[in-house]
């Protein structure tokens, strides 16, 4: 049974052939639980080696996991994470963030793309210095952003340098880090810890794994014990061959940034094609694999009625996701779709 594709998320997308394989060959057989396997161990040099640098690798199940582990090992209870408004921890992680940092609370920063700046931490960071306020901890930022954005090295090392200043850790959420990565056409290691990044969340998923991500500690001394918090937290696999495994086959094959390539590609097509299209706007520069659309009630309602599916959280423009199977005809459908309502609604 095949599903025609939607492009509401990139998380609607199958495994990946070079995930897959890997998952196929570590099926073979017995291996040590809990990590111990050489699966595991093989996926962690595959990331050491290509972040260039000795860091410490840890798999867990999903990103809000990583997200929340990884900052609350930068934070005491007492402390804050100041995070654009529109981040990932704030909106779509049910408080994880400040549930396992045991109260570590987000500040967040107002931001109309998406993104943080030097100043806007700053600002956030010095606007109290009293104990009657939480003391600032840490940063974090997302790469690619929740709009479809992506930070500049320079933007990165402008961030960093804020948060030395400013005594603050900085955690970078990557979901999409690889699609970060594909389009900067830089290294990992440039934009993470060349560029000041403590900590970073490397998403999987939505690269082309079923499930799991990997959290990566630039300086070992933050990755302290950093295990037991993942076994408190339920995020032990205890069958970890199968996050790992298909992390070696991402990596070692190059699929990682082949897969996001390939939805950054697909991205910007579908944002020229439908450039010039009546009553409808790109939102945001097309730089990662998102696409948002903005257009007017009646004409997103068409498109829904044609039977695609979309979220329109992030300021009501229609969000669409490629990943890294989207099919170029299944987007000259959308296109189609997007021009049809747009005409029907009299170009409105
Ligand atoms: C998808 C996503 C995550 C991870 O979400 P989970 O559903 O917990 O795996 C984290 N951050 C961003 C920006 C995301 O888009």
């Amino acid at each position: 049974m095949t599903n025609p594709q939607h492009f509401a998320s990139d998380n609607y997308a199958g495994i990946c052939p070079e995930a897959w394989a890997a998952l196929d060959e570590a099926n073979r057989g017995h291996v040590p639980a809990y990590g111990d396997d050489p699966w595991t161990e093989r996926a962690s040099k595959a990331l050491r080696t290509l972040f260039g640098t000795a860091c410490e690798v840890f798999f867990v199940f999903n990103g809000t996991a990583a997200n929340a582990l990884a900052l609350a090992s930068l934070c005491q209870s007492y402390h804050s994470v100041i995070c654009s408004a529109s981040a990932h921890v704030e909106t779509d992680e049910c408080g994880a963030p400040e549930f396992f940092s045991n109260g570590s609370k987000l500040l967040t920063a107002p931001a109309p793309d998406g993104k943080l700046t030097p100043d806007a931490i700053r600002a956030l960071a010095t606007s109290r210095s009293d104990l009657h306020f939480p003391k600032p901890g840490a940063v974090t930022i997302t790469q690619s952003t929740e709009t479809g954005l992506v930070y500049a090295i320079e933007e990165i090392r402008a961030i960093s340098a804020a948060c030395r200043e400013l005594g603050l850790r900085l955690h970078m959420d990557g979901a999409r880090f690889a699609n970060a990565c594909a389009a900067l056409d830089a290294s990992p290691a440039e934009i993470t810890w060349q560029a000041g990044v403590d900590v970073l969340c490397f998403g999987g998923t939505k690269n082309g794994m079923a499930v799991g991500e990997a959290i990566v500690f630039f300086d070992p001394a933050l990755a302290r014990d950093f295990d037991y918090r993942c076994k408190q937290a339920g995020q032990l696999a205890s069958k970890m061959r199968f996050i790992s495994a298909p992390w070696a086959g991402l990596i070692e094959s190059g699929a990682w940034l082949r897969n996001a390539r390939h939805g950054n590609a697909c991205a910007r097509a579908f944002a020229a094609d439908i450039a010039g299209v009546p009553g409808v706007e790109v939102l945001f520069e097309v730089e990662a694999n998102a696409v948002f659309v903005r257009a007017p009630a009646e004409v997103l309602a068409d498109l829904r009625s044609r039977g695609w599916r979309f979220y329109t959280f992030i300021g009501g423009a229609a969000r669409f996701m490629f990943g890294w199977d989207a099919d170029p005809a299944h987007i000259a459908r959308l296109v189609a779709d997007l021009k049809a309502a747009s005409a029907a609604a009299g170009g409105a």
